[in-house]
Order: C-alpha cells, then structure tokens, then sequence
C-alpha cells in the first residue's frame, strides 16, 4: 500500500465513543487504528461538562497527540479524525474535527468523504451572508445545520443531510449527545461497535478490536443514529438507494483485519488473488506482492497457482512521507526509499508481482525495474483491481483523468511502459465475484465509477475530482 507515491489515496478515518471515562485516550488509539486513512493531520474534541474542547494538528496522530495532551481532554464522549487533504487543501485549519460555538450551544464535526455539490452549496451560503472559516467543504454542513429553521436539533440535521450530496459518512458531537450519519449510497464504510455501556463508531472495525470493543452492525445509507444518555436511537434522513460502497475500501484502503461492511479484508483481497490466478496465469518461480496491501492477494494468487509465495519486497516504515516532494523524479526516488526489493529471494527468478492498482504508472515501473536490478530475470505484473480510467469525486484522490495511465493507453502499452514481461488486470466481473458482496444488484452494491465513469450519483455542476497531486 503505497498510497502516497502511487497518487491514490485516502481521504479520512474517523471515530466517536459515547460513554466512557476514558473517551479521549480510546479515541486516540482508535485514530491510531486508522492511521492509514489520512496522515496529513488528527484532531480529538471532547465533550466535557457541558462544554466541548479539542485539540488538533497537522501530521500523524503520535505527532499531533504529545504526552499531557490527551489528559487535558476530559469528559465520557469524544470524536476524532484523520486527514488525507483532498478537497479544501491541507492546511491547519481544515483539520479536524473542526469545532462550532454559537449562542445554542457548541458541536464539533468529523467527515470522511468528499461532497459533490459543496461549492453550488457555498456558493449559496455566503450569498445569504455566511463566512467560512476553512476551504473544507465539511463546513458547508454545519452551516446548514446552523441556517435550518426545524424545532429540533435533529430535525435540522437531517434537513441539512438531505441537502448535501455525494459521499459522507459524518461524527457530530455536541454536550448532549454523539450523532452518526452516512449517505444514502454508503460510499464509506462506517459501523457502530459497544465497549461495556459505551458505543462506539468507526470507520473500520479494525480500531474496535484495539480497544477491545465489539462490532454490533453497520451505520445503513441514510441512516441518521443519536447516541445519548438514553442509548441508540435511528432515524433516516433519506430514502434506501442502491449502495454503492467504495470497491476501493476493498481492495486497497481499509486494514486486511477490518470487516467492511461485514466483509474480512483480507479474506476478499486473498480471493482476488485466486481469481487472477485463474484469469491471468503466468509461468514463473515465484509470487511476490507489493507491501501491504497486495501481501493478502499475493498469497491467493500463489495458493490457486501453486507458485510459491516470496517475501520479494520489503517495505521501509521509517522513511518520510513523500507525497511532500513535489517533483516527478523525487517521487521516483520515494519509491526507492519506500520500497527494497530483496535480492536472495528475487535473483535468477521468473517473478509475479502482484500489486492492488496502477494510476500513474510510476510506481509500477519502479517496482518492476527495482526487481529487474536486483536480478530477477523476468517480472509478471497482476493487478487486483480493473484499469482506473476515471477520476473519483467521492474522496478518493486518485489524479485527474490526464494523469491517470489506463485512461489513454491500451494494457500493451502500459506493460511496455512500465517494462514488465507481461501485465494483466482482474476483470470487473472477477473482481465482484471475488469480494462476494451477498448484494444481488450488478455491481453487487459497490461504486465501480473510476472503473466505468458511471457515477452513482448526480455530480453538481461544480463537482471536483478529489484532486490534491503533489
Ligand atoms: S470512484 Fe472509485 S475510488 Fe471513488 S468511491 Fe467509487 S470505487 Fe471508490
């Protein structure tokens, strides 16, 4: 999983808990847990005696949280975010979660997901004389939330959710209780988990597991769940839609041991291993997959061939982020840093390597020539995912349609350009088949857009790739 030097990925990983002494410190090791959403920047904003306090940054959570920080957020409630900048940019002020004062009260919001009709929406906004205080289109919310005329506070967050379109999966805390919301078309994965009489929700279940809380269900598309003194309570905001879950979150972003949307990870990734196996076979000595997401689907792909598995790349963990480095031929080099191949295992071999995707293409000729320099006498590259030819609008930053290499060339010619031996990509058909969604839709309710252009919803007219190259 090379997000950062591939040019794909994650927007945010959020989390909440309502009802623990604890609440910060948990939510901190469940952000820990979702460190691979979003490296940019955490924040945490606690709910304590009636009032709400927070405490954010730019960077990972370890960075952004020092010792001292943590115990200075008090209260039984709390919320938390990662952050991968794609709309509104990375600066300090778009971290979240960004946190609201007004005469009624305080609340404090947390989004995963991009809004597709934001800037018609801000637009509007500031001509009837709002002032926004970040460029993240997840301020839009809270100011229709704070513009709803509705006798209730949920009354009005539910009004404001059905205006918004495109992804989201919100946390919303105020004094009084912790609201969970996911769009109709449940782009993001987001599921609801008990610690004793606490709740929790997450965007993967992996950050349950590490502080020991079980999973009860998945938050349903346009559902709204108030969490308070008073236990769960669910409310819709919208009508059921197709769901059309990120196939993304499958293949490449969430954790193998997180379940998303009931289904194991690593489990779907070791399937579509099997598949391209079936699909694409090669004769060679040995599989390898690219560190870590494709470790899964390399030991499928080398389990239904019968071809070994290796350990051929290895990656390194304690080098920088290199998505900082702006040019192309530093960004190579990042690939160098991140990624070693290791000779013993690669040397003289006929090697599969085995990755989740190809945007750009850069990361993928890197690979193949690292493995050719250290000896690897042939390189066969399977991809677990179809040719990306589209760009995402739902907060997924996967470049813009110019950059993205399967939307102006042929397999050929990206095999040539990359300079492996042969290349071959699952089908989508092996691809839905392999994660085996129960869901009996075609897409087998997953969003297939970047595959196929077909987005699930309307774009607004000033919709915007979830665009951040850097
Ligand atoms: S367009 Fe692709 S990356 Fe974006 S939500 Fe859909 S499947 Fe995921």
């Amino acid at each position: 999983m090379l997000a950062e030097i591939k040019g794909l990925n994650e927007e945010c990983g959020i989390f909440g808990i309502w009802g623990h002494e604890d609440a910060a410190r948990l939510t901190y090791y469940g952000l820990h847990s979702l460190q691979h959403r979003g490296q940019e920047g955490a924040g945490i904003v606690a709910a304590h005696n009636g009032s709400l306090s927070g405490h954010k940054g730019l960077g990972l959570v370890t960075d952004v949280f020092q010792s001292g920080t943590l115990d200075a957020l008090k209260g039984a409630a709390a919320i938390g975010h990662v952050r991968y900048s794609t709309a509104g940019g990375g600066g300090y002020e778009n971290v979240q979660p960004l946190l609201f004062r007004s005469q009624t009260g305080a609340m404090a919001l947390a989004h995963n997901g991009n809004l597709t009709n934001a800037i018609e929406l801000k637009l509007a906004l500031e001509g009837q004389g709002s002032i926004f205080q970040t460029t993240s289109d997840t301020e839009v919310f809270a100011h229709l939330i704070r513009r709803s005329q509705a006798p209730t506070f949920v009354e009005q967050m539910k009004e404001a959710l059905s205006q918004i379109e495109g992804a989201f999966a919100f946390l919303l805390l105020t004094e009084k209780a912790l609201y969970a919301a996911l769009d109709p078309h449940g782009f993001r994965p987001l599921s609801l988990g008990r610690l004793g009489s606490a709740y929790v929700v997450a965007s993967e279940t992996c950050a349950f597991d590490v502080i020991g809380a079980t999973y009860e269900r998945e938050v349903a598309p346009g559902e709204l769940l108030i969490i308070s003194r008073e236990g769960v309570r669910s409310e819709r905001f919208a009508s059921r839609q197709p769901r059309s879950i990120c196939s993304m979150e499958y293949i490449y972003f969430a954790r193998p041991d997180s379940h998303v949307d009931g289904i194991n990870v690593h489990t779907a990734r070791k399937n579509l291993g099997k598949r391209l196996a079936l699909e694409a076979p090669a004769d060679a000595d040995i599989v390898t997959g690219v560190p870590d997401s494709s470790i899964s689907v390399a030991i499928g792909y080398a389990e239904a061939s019968g071809i070994p598995y290796e350990l051929g790349l290895i990656k390194n963990r304690y080098v920088g982020r290199t998505f900082i480095q702006p040019s192309q031929a530093l960004r190579e080099q990042g690939v160098k840093m991140k990624l070693s191949p290791v000779r013993g295992v690669v040397a003289g071999k006929r090697v599969v390597m085995v990755d989740d995707s190809i945007v750009r293409g850069t990361t993928s000729r890197r690979i193949v020539s690292m493995l050719r320099e250290a000896g690897a006498v042939e390189v066969h590259v399977r991809i677990s995912a179809p040719p990306i030819t589209h760009p995402c609008f739902y907060g997924i930053d996967t470049s813009s349609k110019e950059e993205l290499i399967a939307a102006n060339r042929t397999v050929e010619e990206i095999r040539r350009l990359i300079g492996a031996d042969s290349l071959a990509f699952i089908s989508q058909e092996g691809m839905l088949e392999a994660i085996g969604r129960p869901d009996v839709s075609p897409q087998r309710g997953q969003c297939l857009a970047c595959f196929t252009g077909q987005y699930p919803t309307r774009l607004g007219q000033a919709a915007r790739p979830c665009l951040t190259m850097k």
